[in-house]
């Protein structure tokens, strides 16, 4: 007997949709369902520097993550495949309630639902062949569980954060530590700017950069990420 795609059952699609990618809010038992994930390079000076750039001559530049690639208040990151070099990076995530295009900075916060900590783990080796070759940065970048992310708080809850530690232990030893003072483009500066590449949407995140610090992690290490008055975040490496 032949079984062909209208025989399944999917509700006028040929194969079962994706499942929505999500994230949680504090305080909800309602999700962020999330559109698309857009991530800032290099936008705490400090860390500029420690991968050889000049952060002073350099405008903002953007890469993306697939919305499946992050993964909500999870408790284990598990290391990638294809990887021998895996690092950390601790960022602010913003989460955005609307959008659009050519958003003026000072109407760009009004865009924000909220924000959450999240990591921007990057297979640190693929990448670095990717740029030698003037590559794109995927491989290294958008892997499977790459965005662990933790419930996102609102802007009710706290307000728009700006200023305030942001840091990664490992084993309880400080690895990356910053402001969020430092960040070069701040956050309204930055929806702007995607603004006028991309149309932004209810449902898109930006994680925002990253201070210096960043490095391996091995299996077994837990990570504990903080970012003040919205979070912590804590994983071990499996
Ligand atoms: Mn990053």
């Amino acid at each position: 007997m032949t079984t062909g795609p209208t025989a399944s059952g999917t509700n006028g699609y040929v194969l079962a949709p994706p499942e929505q990618a999500t994230l949680s809010v504090a305080g909800s038992t309602d999700r962020f369902p999330v559109h698309r994930v857009y991530c800032v390079g290099r936008n705490y000076a400090a860390h500029a520097v420690e991968m050889g750039h000049d952060p002073d001559k350099e405008p903002p530049f953007f890469f993306q993550k697939n919305p499946d690639n992050l993964i909500a208040d999870a408790t284990e990151f598990p290391y990638p495949r294809a990887s021998q070099d895996v690092h950390h990076e601790i960022e602010l995530l913003v989460a955005l309630q609307s959008g659009g295009e050519d958003i003026a900075v000072e109407n760009a916060l009004d865009c924000v639902f909220g924000y959450g900590v999240s990591l921007d783990m990057t297979r640190r080796d693929l990448q670095g062949e990717m740029k030698k070759l003037g590559r794109p940065w995927e491989i290294g970048k958008a892997f499977e569980m790459s965005a662990p992310a933790g419930p996102i708080r609102t802007v009710a809850d706290v307000g728009h954060p700006d200023a305030g530690d942001i840091w990664l232990r490992v084993n309880e030893e400080v690895r990356q530590s910053g402001d969020l003072n430092q960040m070069i483009w701040k956050t309204a500066e930055m929806i702007s700017i995607l603004s006028m590449l991309f149309t932004l949407r209810p449902g898109d995140v930006i994680l925002t950069g990253t201070p210096s610090g960043v490095g391996p992690v091995q299996r077994g290490d837990a990570m504990h990420g903080h970012v003040a008055g919205v979070g912590d975040l804590r994983l071990t490496v499996t």
